[in-house]
């Protein structure tokens, strides 16, 4: 008889706290499109419930902004609102006005779940907010089961934990882009697009923005695919030996139009710059096509290419751990793989 109360009590939240989902994706735009990491985390939205509606949040200032708002209010049917915080104090990923911002959407739109990609945008601003709005955010999500409930590695993906979120709104999470497939732009873009509002800055709290300065971004500019989001990637590891002799992936990369990624022993030694490594404590793929030249597999490293559809190894040691993960290993030495493999290739059409 007791437990009958109890039983309806607990439906009664439950039916309450899922049918009010809304969501605000922190949006990442550039060019004046969305980028790719923005898609992901629209399809990981989807994953909480038909009846959530979700609204885009996107800042900065310039032209390109304006253009990336409309892009964002049309790429997907899901997406009802797009808000648009324009400032020259958002032109550049600093946390602290974005944190503050977010504090902000949130305390006017009530959100129950914020999302953010969790790539060095995300994970720069989102811990940030949380701690603006006192709750815990859940990182590196890489499946969503039920709208508090996620699925999210741990111990460098060789554990998957199971994290029931029991915090007030909002709940912020970081999700894995690679676990959430981009929703193709062309079949599902939208007819009738969403509506763009301003976000009123006149209340945003400014304590504390100017606290970091924006000096400068360097990157590497290359006709290669970006390593995130690439079909194929081509690793080379320490066995390479040198910068010089590096450039035989790169050669093999070019070759199948491929991204080329790094272990941290190779990006250590000076072979290549660390925005190619690849790993928990660099890029995570999950490339149709993995290749590992010298690589031994260590935990780390298969953390950010595990999930990789198809994974192919070279290395001459038969016990290499890289072959517990190949779908197909080859017992060689890559100074004679590689180069037989550039000479048998058809040069790239
Ligand atoms: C906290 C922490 C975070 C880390 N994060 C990362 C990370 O994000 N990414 C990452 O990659 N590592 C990371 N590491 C380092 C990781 O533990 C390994 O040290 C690193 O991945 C090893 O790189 P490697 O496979 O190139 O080198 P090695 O382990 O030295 O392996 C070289 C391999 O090449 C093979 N080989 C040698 N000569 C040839 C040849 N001629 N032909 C074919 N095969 C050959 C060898 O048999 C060997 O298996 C991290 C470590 C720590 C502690």
């Amino acid at each position: 008889m007791a437990t009958i109360p109890m039983l309806r009590a607990y439906k009664r939240r439950s039916t309450s706290t899922f049918r009010y989902l809304s969501t605000l994706i922190l949006a990442e735009h550039e060019g004046g499109s969305l980028k790719a990491q923005t898609l992901n985390a629209i399809a990981a939205a989807n994953y909480l419930g038909k009846e959530s509606s979700i609204s885009l949040l996107l800042a900065g200032s310039g032209p390109s902004l304006q253009e990336a708002a409309a892009h964002a209010a049309s790429c997907h049917p899901s997406i009802s609102k797009v808000l648009l915080a324009k400032s020259d104090k958002f032109t550049y990923p600093l946390a602290e006005p974005w944190a503050k911002l977010l504090q902000l959407v949130q305390k006017i739109g009530s959100y129950s779940h914020i999302i953010s990609a969790s790539g060095s945008f995300g994970k720069n601003i989102l811990p940030r907010a949380a701690a603006l709005l006192d709750v815990s955010p859940i990182s590196d999500v890489i499946k969503i089961s039920e709208p508090h409930l996620f699925v999210r590695p741990i111990y460098a993906g060789n554990a998957l934990c199971t994290v029931r979120y029991v915090g007030s709104n909002p709940c912020m999470l970081s999700i894995r882009s690679t676990s959430f497939p981009m929703i193709s732009m062309a079949a599902d873009s939208k007819s009738n697009p969403a509506p763009i509002d301003e976000v009123d800055l006149s209340t945003i709290d400014e304590d504390g923005i100017s606290k970091s300065r924006y000096i400068q971004q360097t990157t590497q500019e290359s006709e290669r695919p970006d390593l995130g989001n690439a079909r194929v990637v081509i690793t080379g590891g320490r066995a390479l030996k040198s910068a010089e002799n590096f450039k035989m992936v790169e050669q093999l990369a070019e070759k199948l139009g491929a991204a080329v990624g790094a272990t941290r022993a190779a990006v250590d030694a000076g072979y290549v710059p660390n925005e190619l490594q690849v790993g928990q404590t660099g890029k995570i793929v999950a490339p149709e096509l993995y290749m590992a030249f010298g690589v031994s597999g260590a935990i780390q490293h298969l953390a950010g290419m595990r999930d990789s559809k198809v994974i192919v190894a070279v290395n001459k040691d038969a016990d290499a751990p890289i072959f517990q993960v190949a779908d197909y290993g080859l017992v060689g030495d890559l100074f004679e793989v590689i180069p037989e493999l550039l000479e048998k290739m058809p040069e790239k059409k």
